[in-house]
């Protein structure tokens, strides 16, 4: 086990290496043969492994088993961890874990109760721990298909995982014996898939690559010059992924169970609600490949079977805001890159989202006739949208395990470079006359650096000192459930009758900030009744930053710098 901080390495000649994504829903292995890349099969015969442990009587399952045991065993059952790795507690969004494990706080960071002994009570097992021991899996089926040891992988992350995240999802690879060959972003994962086969022309185009998961979507726009690739614009939502598809479908069947079983709503029994999730979850997959699918669950609710079935025209109406909110997240990343959709010369479709055959569809209607749409259903030469990231990590590992640790570091550099960019909103915390405090954002976040912007805040009626928190800040999505609703009578069972009913009952989600870390505090003396206070933050090119805050027309203030 390497200690904290020591990384795990092996030496060139003794390595054996893949390619690995480790997502929150599902994580693949790849490795190359021949130089190209091939996406790995576990023992269960599965190259989509859900990333997630259960316990039963202390035996440990992974992947497909483990997803099965969200219905009989949801408490022992660990899901959508990987974000957790290296955050603290109070930052981390517990949604996707509702149904499962609960995720606790442990001294500040994540962590989970499961019982995964078949003796005694729960445990508590950190979320590195977890991670481990679903990394040590994944190693152990590479492993078993190679015969013989896997010692080192090119792993994958989001890029927007934070140092902190980097460094504990390294750790919790070199605890399960895995050594980290480099971590590469995954967008630029799916260009290398791209640019590494055969046919592949590689010359200088703008891409756009959206990487619809399952708990978060994600999309970047990568300038691709002479083989370097620079990122330019990034977006990251977290309200419209395949999860969010996921829900819209089990509200349609529940819609449909309660037609004919009256008062008896499968969402509200936490069995009956795991079903409908894994069978919408197989319906909707079902809907990429065919234009109709069944949805069939023996005892949804109350020992009462459900058939049904639904078509692919139904599916993109019910889903019509999800889709919408995909659209809108490219066109706004084109933008924020300084681009229009002429400029991009190609999109890549990449995550397990992004076999919905609507998706690409929609891509093919944003952008013009002249940009490829790499997505199954608009062309049949595309890489499978599930294996990108894994073969695109294979390909790197097989170019860089020969090298030393330190020549791997210098070697791959230069391949890509980013815009400098914040990463979170920096903005200042003011707190109201009830006490709460609200956060204003002066820079948003991904903006480009270096930036400047002032901002004014007014100062108590009566003048006197104010203090001005500036901190970092970040959106998250608040869920709020609508009203419950009594069934009006009457109601017809026509297809279109519920059509409105299903804008009513959605959940209201909503944008609202989070405040992160204090980057200062300052306090503004004597001001004059009913001045304001000028606010100015300065990023520099190497993220340091620079706040001064001052009375508008006064003489001095405060000023402050922060090291990047
Ligand atoms: P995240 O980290 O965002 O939670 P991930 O990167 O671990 O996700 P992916 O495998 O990229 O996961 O995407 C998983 C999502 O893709 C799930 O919601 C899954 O239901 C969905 N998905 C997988 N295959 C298909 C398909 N054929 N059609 C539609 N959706 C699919
Ligand atoms: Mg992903």
């Amino acid at each position: 086990m390497a200690a904290n901080g020591e990384r795990k390495t092996v030496a060139p000649d003794q390595r054996c290496a893949i390619g690995l994504t480790f997502g929150n829903s599902y994580s693949s292995i790849a490795c190359t043969i021949d130089d190209s890349a091939v996406v790995i099969a576990n023992e269960d015969g599965d190259r989509q492994i859900p990333s997630i442990l259960s316990y039963v009587d202390g035996e440990e399952y992974t992947g497909v088993q483990a997803k099965a045991f969200l219905v009989r065993n949801a408490e022992n059952t660990v899901v959508s961890f990987r974000d957790f790795l290296g955050q603290d507690f109070k930052s981390i969004d517990p949604t996707h874990c509702h149904a499962a494990a609960h995720p606790q706080d442990a001294s500040g960071s994540v962590a989970f109760s499961i019982k995964d002994k078949a003796e005694g009570d729960a445990n508590t097992v950190s979320v590195s721990e977890v991670a481990t021991r679903y990394i040590r899996r994944l190693v152990q089926s590479a492993s078993d298909y190679l015969g013989k040891k896997v010692t080192s992988a090119v792993l994958t992350i989001p890029t927007n995982f934070t140092d902190k995240q980097c460094e504990a999802l390294i750790q919790a690879a070199n605890n399960a014996d895995l050594e980290v060959l480099q971590l590469i972003k995954e967008p630029v994962a799916d260009v290398l898939a791209y640019d590494a086969r055969p046919e592949a022309i590689v010359e200088d185009k703008n891409i756009v690559v959206a990487d619809l998961g399952g708990s978060r979507s994600d999309v970047a726009v990568i300038a691709s010059r002479g083989g370097m690739y620079t990122i330019l614009a990034t977006a990251h939502d977290y309200e419209f992924a395949g999860v969010h598809l996921d829900k819209v479908l089990m509200d349609h069947f529940a819609k449909e169970f309660m037609k004919k079983n009256k008062d008896v709503d499968p969402r509200e029994n936490a069995r009956s609600l795991a079903k409908l999730k894994a069978e919408s979850e197989a319906a909707k997959k079902a809907l990429s490949i065919g234009t109709n699918a069944s949805f069939s669950v023996e005892s949804l609710a109350e020992g009462i079977d459900f058939q049904s079935t639904i078509n692919r025209l139904r599916y993109e109406t019910v889903a019509r805001n999800v889709l919408g909110g995909i659209n809108r997240l490219v066109e706004g990343v084109v933008k924020s890159a300084g681009l229009d959709v002429l400029d991009i010369d190609e999109v890549i479709l990449s995550g397990g989202t992004s076999h919905t055959p609507k998706i690409a569809a929609n891509m093919r209607n944003i952008f013009p006739e002249s940009t490829q749409i790499q997505a199954p259903s608009t062309n049949p030469s595309a890489i499978n949208p599930s294996e990108l990231q894994a073969r695109g990590a294979a390909l790197q590992a097989s170019l860089i395990q020969e090298y030393d640790t330190e020549d791997v570091e210098q070697s791959t550099h230069p391949a890509v470079t980013t815009v400098a960019h914040v990463t979170n909103a920096i903005g200042v915390v003011s707190v109201g006359h009830d006490g709460a405090e609200t956060f204003s954002p002066i820079i948003a976040p991904e903006t480009a650096v270096p930036a400047r912007r002032t901002i004014h805040i007014n100062a108590p009626k009566e003048g006197g000192d104010v203090l001005i928190k500036v901190i970092e800040g970040n959106t998250h999505i608040k869920v709020t459930k609508p009203e419950p609703k009594a069934e009006k009578k009457g109601e017809k069972d026509e297809d279109d009758s519920d059509f409105s009913d299903e804008e009513e009952e959605e959940d209201k989600r909503e944008k609202v900030w989070k405040s992160g870390e204090t980057l200062a505090e300052a306090a503004v003396r004597d001001i004059k009744k009913g001045s304001k206070v000028e606010v100015t933050v300065n990023v520099a090119a190497d993220l340091g930053v620079t706040i001064t805050a001052r009375e508008v027309g006064g003489k001095g203030g405060v000023r402050g710098n922060i090291a990047a």
